[in-house]
């Protein structure tokens, strides 16, 4: 192809299996029906030396489970649809170990130097999803790896990083509607907060719901705005006003969490602006702890250099 361009920036991802490998649909059948709450939850092999990965997934972005050719007949597809949960972590840190489905490997896993990566999964579609066929007719799906190798891929490529425009046709073709995006909520904490990879889990999964909440517009009451992206997707951000982890030690509640348009959310994040409840647009059903607006205000507000 063309002239080297600078990379663009990954915004979701798709994640490979190999069906003589794994048994990928025993493991989404388990997930629905047999792990238990919360539905849904699968968790993503990632060597940790792959190199695959040249950002990092974070909580919220979108991915897509690609089966590879392997021993079937079919053609490769992608088979499914879901969103980060839990960033890859050693074994022993997931959020849900009864959910690893190490029962499902056909052969060894090598988990000693691997990374699992929680997945909600949204949809599933076995039989029904995107064909290797359908992915090469688009032009802007060209150059994923997946088109590319002989029939799909097998191994060497476990996660693939899909930017803006790749994102887009697939979710078009995938018939995702108004598929948001997310902002790394707390991607690489700052040194000088220490987080705990569960702390972190359990926040975003509600900071995702809390921007859902607001239809991802501003909470500040004289703002609202949403960001629209092509397609009719909307941007916001959330934001724990006493913030996680470290020496903050705020909570991953939902009176902890506003959605706000980044501007607004740089302004908390840096310092700039004080809060209160009366500047908040606040749902039904929705309140805002008067102790974290306190703490915002006594420790965050003027206090960050
Ligand atoms: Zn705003």
């Amino acid at each position: 192809m063309g002239s080297r361009k600078q990379p663009e920036p990954t915004v979701g991802w798709i994640f490979q299996v190999n069906p003589k490998k794994y048994l990928i649909e025993d493991y989404f059948r388990a997930a629905e029906t047999q792990y238990g709450k919360p539905e849904n939850r699968i968790y993503w092999t990632i060597q940790k030396s792959h190199k695959g990965i040249p950002t990092k997934p974070a909580i919220g972005q979108p991915i897509f489970i690609w089966l590879a050719k392997g021993n079937r007949k079919s053609e490769p597809s992608l088979i499914a649809y879901g969103t980060i949960a839990e960033l890859p972590t050693a074994r022993e840190n997931v959020q849900y170990k009864n959910k690893l489905g190490d029962e499902f490997w056909t052969s060894g896993n090598s988990k000693i130097y691997a990374l699992e990566c929680g997945i909600q999964l949204e949809e599933t579609r076995f039989n029904a999803g995107i064909p290797l066929s359908r992915i090469k007719r688009e032009p802007a799906l060209a150059n994923l790896r997946i088109a590319k190798a002989a029939e799909g891929g097998t191994t060497g490529m476990l996660s693939e990083p899909l930017n803006a425009s790749q994102l887009q046709v697939l979710s078009t073709l995938w018939g995702v509607e108004n598929l948001p995006l997310h902002a790394a909520d707390l991607p690489e904490p700052p040194d000088r907060v220490s987080t705990t990879t569960s702390r972190i889990i359990r926040d975003t999964q509600l900071a995702i719901e809390g921007k859902r909440l607001y239809d991802y517009k501003c909470q500040i009451s004289d703002c609202g705005k949403t960001i629209e992206l092509p397609g009719g997707r909307k941007y916001a951000e959330a934001h724990h006003i006493r913030p996680l982890g470290g020496d903050h030690a705020g909570l991953d509640i939902r009176e902890n969490i506003i959605c706000l348009c980044p501007n607004h959310h740089a302004e908390l994040d840096l310092g700039a602006r004080q809060l209160s409840r009366e500047t908040l647009r606040l749902v039904d059903g929705h309140g805002i702890g008067e102790e974290f607006i306190r703490y915002h205000n006594e420790h965050i507000y003027g206090k960050i250099k």
